[in-house]
């Protein structure tokens, strides 16, 4: 199998988190910006955006704060440089207007996606709550007595997912230094990422060491594709189908000593056989092929 080949290693060089897009559209408190300029550029593109306006209440060769345009209102935006460096770091930042900018701009009636997107944003932090297009067209016109059409609120939802969690490409980008971080922290923990020959992610794998250890004391019995039981490793795939199962078993077969010991089989045959296993109809069947595992 060539592919495997491309199995590489991560490396935390790949990306620093350092943000030189002016572009940027997601502005939080914590981020680090390359310089100041890049800092005005990102939030004069953000009122533009979001059609407000801020005053500069203090700039200097290592401070940039801003407040509303309103004095009473509790928008307020603080950046300062980080130890003599030219990055500049987001110190404080309170997105909540005070000054009723939300709705006035939404009663203008021309509220677009990106401005129901930046309303209703604080909605999708939660991953375990689903809050769909309709609770958006229920929230604004409760909220606001808008009427939003169903597919200006489904943009709006694609938009403030992107605010929030950045796209699913970024979040690709992310995954080789969390990869590297998640086994620095936990040493024995075994991550394995698995790019197409033109560099394009396909899968990943994780083998946490506590679980690796935990098998050591476990009955060699391994449960594939279940919940609440304890996890010996996960993958993500495109789908699965035979390649990305195989993948998954060389990742298992490799992990480590005991669970590399309890099976007999190759790779290859360990996913035939799991196949067949599957398709086990009587009990006879399944425990020859339990046995030839
Ligand atoms: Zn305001």
């Amino acid at each position: 199998m060539p592919d495997i080949e491309l199995i590489e290693k991560t490396k935390l060089s790949e990306n620093t988190g350092i943000i030189d897009n002016m572009l940027n559209e997601f502005v939080e408190e914590d981020q680090v910006y390359k310089d100041k300029e890049t800092v005005i550029n990102v939030m004069k593109n953000l009122v533009v955006r979001e059609r407000f306006q801020f005053k500069v209440k203090r700039s200097s060769a290592t401070r940039y704060h801003l407040m509303c345009v309103d004095d009473n209102c509790a928008w307020s935006f603080k950046s300062s440089a980080v130890f003599k460096a030219n990055i500049f770091k987001v110190r404080s930042y309170n997105n909540n207007h005070t000054c009723g900018y939300g709705e006035r701009y939404l009663t203008q009636r021309q509220a677009t996606s990106g401005a129901i997107a930046s309303i209703v944003k604080d909605k999708h932090v939660n991953p375990k709550y689903v809050y769909t297009a309709n609770d958006i067209i229920e929230d604004i016109q409760k909220q606001h007595g808008i009427e939003v059409s169903y597919m200006k609120a489904w943009r709006a939802k694609e938009i403030a997912m992107a605010m929030i969690r950045g796209s699913p490409s970024d979040s690709y980008k992310e995954l080789s230094k969390n990869f590297y971080m998640l086994e620095q922290t936990n040493p024995g923990t075994v991550t394995k990422l698995h790019k197409s020959e033109d560099g394009c992610f396909l899968y990943a794998y994780v083998s946490l060491y506590a679980s690796i250890k935990g098998w050591e004391h476990c009955r060699p019995i391994m449960v594939v594709d279940r919940r609440k039981i304890l996890p010996l490793a996960y993958a993500i795939v495109d789908s699965e189908n035979n390649k990305s199962w195989e993948w998954f078993f060389v990742q298992i077969k490799g992990t480590s000593g005991n669970v590399m010991r309890t099976f007999k089989k190759h790779h290859k045959q360990l996913k035939d056989i799991f196949f067949a296993l599957d398709r086990a109809y009587t009990i006879e069947k399944f425990e020859y092929h339990m046995t030839e595992m």
